[in-house]
């Protein structure tokens, strides 16, 4: 005898039916914490997640390239789109204008596509606002203020006044870690990459989540079936 019999109605995971909406896994961190390289890993790792690539007025930094980094525009444009209501979520960031472009993301997430954000805690809370039931807020902190210290001090090039100028800023940033779901003490990236993917993992299965399911679960519990 099979272990178990086969059923006339196919699961949803085994037909590749969609049996639930897409997430927007918001990852928030001070600059130092790394939260480039776990949403690096985690892209690489997790064909069923893609990024939100965000507008910025902020110019390019070496090596970013325009539509993959970010969407680098103009202060002009980036008023336009604010005007036409075309962000999801925006804010300005330490004198520089970030916002989520909303057509993609929620064209995508009907289809079951899950985001990753790398945004503050301010767009956070603007998307939560807007969209609570798709969110899930993940913040990641340095293992120590003085690993932050060396993190930010970078190549040993910048003047005390730059590097204290970036701990301010991280500090700032740490003081809204109470505004998310999960946090994650990065002090072993390897380790905290592993712990984020359980995050996800997690989420994904969440009941509410699954609306799919609901016909396959009405069959599964039909009398005689
Ligand atoms: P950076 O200029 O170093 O790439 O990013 C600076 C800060 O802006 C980071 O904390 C980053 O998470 C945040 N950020 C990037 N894109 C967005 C966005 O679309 N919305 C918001 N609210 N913050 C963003």
């Amino acid at each position: 005898m099979p272990k178990s019999a086969p059923s006339s109605a196919p699961s949803p995971a085994s037909t590749g039916t969609l049996t639930r909406r897409g997430l927007m896994f918001i990852l928030s961190s001070p600059s130092g914490a790394g939260k480039t390289t776990v949403s690096r890993m985690l892209l690489e790792h997790d064909p069923d997640i893609c990024i939100s690539v965000s507008c910025t007025t902020r110019p390019p930094r070496p090596g970013e390239i325009d539509g993959k980094d970010y969407h680098f525009v103009s202060r002009a444009e980036f008023d336009r789109m604010v005007a036409d209501e075309e962000f999801l979520e925006w804010a300005e960031v330490f004198g520089n204008c970030y916002g989520t472009p909303k057509a993609q993301v929620k064209a995508g997430l009907k289809e079951g596509q899950d985001y990753l954000f790398d945004i503050d805690w301010q767009g956070t809370q603007q998307l939560y606002q807007k969209l609570e039931r798709d969110v899930v807020r993940v913040f990641l902190l340095p293992p120590s203020i003085d690993e932050l210290r060396r993190r930010l001090t970078g190549r040993g090039t910048d003047s005390a006044d730059v590097i204290a100028g970036r701990m301010d800023r991280a500090r700032s940033e740490i003081s809204h870690w109470d505004g998310y779901d999960y946090v994650v003490v990065n002090d072993d990236i390897q380790a905290c990459f592993e712990k984020v993917k359980k995050i996800l993992e997690a989420e994904r299965l969440r009941r509410a989540r699954q609306t799919g399911l609901i016909g396959f679960v009405r069959e599964l519990m039909q009398p005689g079936g």
